[in-house]
């Protein structure tokens, strides 16, 4: 009865992308996960979580801008706890739909830590210590990863959170000192400062997320700064002094950052300590990922790893289709999907971000001519409408082929808006031709127009 044509280790978006397409193709599947609930990192303390509190906290700063609701929020306190209950409703409806992908796929979940016994054997303890052991033919490792904790700073100190254990503040910090500011420690500067906390950004680096394209780089430290962060770049942490009643950030350049909380967001490292991977011959490398090929499998054919436990790009999005592909493998013994090529970026700070394709510094690197069309938020009618008016949506083409090279936006709905211009950048040869959208009838008033606006702007550059 514990034998299954696949066994997947971790109930995130990469476990669950293997295990649905291997069932759906009639395999025997089992799902282990160490958490009594499943969906993994993504659904329980990362992903999910920090969306839903980023929207509430968007909502009620919208609502305190807006004049007609204003008068009455002035008497109601919400705070952190509060906001962190909606998280609490989406999570659960979050594990009960997916719960049911699992049911009515014959999908054998198993609560418990899984490790490898042999090649063809995992051992489940759960949490009561009770174990079981299942074989498999194939194996897909989706463990993810936890936040980085270096040896030298306490995190059993309540004053010292990682991004998991922000997620179990009871109550509103007055200031909060984040210590790197990637997309972790961005996303939760917009959400504390947003919350009317004093907010210390501090970064290793010489700008805010330097992958992204200048102008958006520059128009986050803008809002951030103007929504009253502090941030400070070229910094590198010397030690962390935790009191009762405060916490001490002590940097290199001899400065004290003092605040109530320290949210450490410094990366993160694989799962694979305890999974047993000593027992099969697989290597992890310093950040404790797992290497793979082109179809996922590791340095063992039969053992595929997906998702964040891999490295790159570290995105839900990816990790599902990663999942997907990793099981169709193993399914067909070939796969010849592969994660596009220009994997979208989602950033949920306020304002909001999203991109796809190279920036303006890579192609002018590559020596690319390509020319820019940009629409301005505050000149949309919807933008005007919603009183959203930061933000811009910055399409690159090349000045001859018309072919669009890269989309980026920042401001409401973001995430969402490039996706319309990813639908054209896919396009096979001539069909991705940015004049589509000078072309096309949009809906009025949408956010969608702001394709048209950038595109006439773009092509009166070039002709
Ligand atoms: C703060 C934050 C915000 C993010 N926001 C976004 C976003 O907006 N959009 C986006 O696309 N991505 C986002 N991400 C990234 C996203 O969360 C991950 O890419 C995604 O969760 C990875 O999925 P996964 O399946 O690899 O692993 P996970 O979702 O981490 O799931 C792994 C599961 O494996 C289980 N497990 C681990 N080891 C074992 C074991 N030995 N035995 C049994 N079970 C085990 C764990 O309990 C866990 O349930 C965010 C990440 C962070 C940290």
């Amino acid at each position: 009865m514990n034998r299954y044509d696949v066994v997947v280790i971790g109930s995130g978006p990469g476990g669950e992308g293997a295990a649905m397409t291997a069932a759906k193709a009639g395999k025997r599947v089992a799902v282990i996960d160490w958490h009594e609930a499943i969906g993994g990192g993504c659904v329980h303390w990362v992903t999910i979580p920090s969306k839903v509190l980023r929207h509430a906290i968007w909502q009620y700063q919208d609502f305190r801008d807006n004049p007609l609701f204003a008068r009455a929020l002035e008497h109601l306190d919400i705070g952190y706890p509060a906001l962190l209950e909606a998280a609490g409703t989406v999570i659960a409806g979050q594990v009960k739909m997916r719960r049911g992908f699992y049911d009515r796929n014959d999908v054998r979940l198993i609560d418990g830590h899984a490790r490898f016994i042999d090649m063809h054997t995992v051992e489940v303890t759960n949490s009561r210590g009770a174990t079981q052991r299942l074989q498999g033919d194939h194996f897909v490792v989706a463990v993810g990863t936890s936040p980085y904790r270096p040896d030298d700073v306490d995190f059993s100190h309540p004053r010292v959170r990682d991004a998991d254990t922000i997620l179990e503040l009871d109550t509103t910090p007055g200031s909060i000192t984040i210590y790197g500011a990637g997309v972790i420690g961005c996303e939760y500067a917009s959400i504390f400062r947003n919350l009317g906390c004093k907010l210390n950004l501090v970064n290793s680096r010489d700008k805010l997320l330097s992958f992204l394209d200048d102008e958006i780089i520059d128009a986050l430290s803008y809002h951030l700064r103007d929504q009253g962060a502090l941030i400070r770049h070229h910094e590198q942490y010397e030690r962390v002094e935790p009191r009762d009643d405060e916490v001490v950030l002590h940097l290199e350049s001899g400065k004290k950052l003092k605040s109530d909380f320290l949210l450490w967001a410094q990366g993160r490292t694989g799962n694979t300590d305890a999974l047993g991977l000593e027992n099969v011959g697989i290597e992890v490398n310093s950040r404790k990922q797992i290497e793979v090929g082109e179809h996922y499998q590791t340095s063992v054919g039969h053992i595929y790893a997906v998702g964040d436990v891999i490295g790159f790009p570290g995105l839900a999005s990816a990790s599902y289709d990663q999942g997907r592909f990793a099981a169709t493998h193993i399914v067909e013994g070939a796969c010849d999907r592969r994660l596009v090529e220009n994997v979208p970026t989602g950033i949920y700070t306020i304002p909001e971000i999203s991109s796809i394709g190279p920036t303006e510094r890579e192609l002018t690197e590559r020596q690319i001519p390509y020319e820019v069309g940009h629409a301005l938020f505050r000149s949309l009618a919807r933008a005007q409408i919603v009183n959203c008016r930061v933000g811009m949506l910055k399409l690159l083409f090349h000045r001859e082929t018309f072919e669009i090279l890269g989309i980026h936006c920042f401001g409401y709905q973001a995430a969402e808006i490039v996706h319309i211009g990813q639908a054209i950048m896919s396009q096979p040869d001539e069909a991705n031709d940015i004049r589509y959208f000078a072309d096309t009838t949009f809906n009025y008033p949408t956010m969608a127009e702001a394709y048209r606006v950038a595109a006439l702007n773009g092509i009166n550059r070039v002709i």
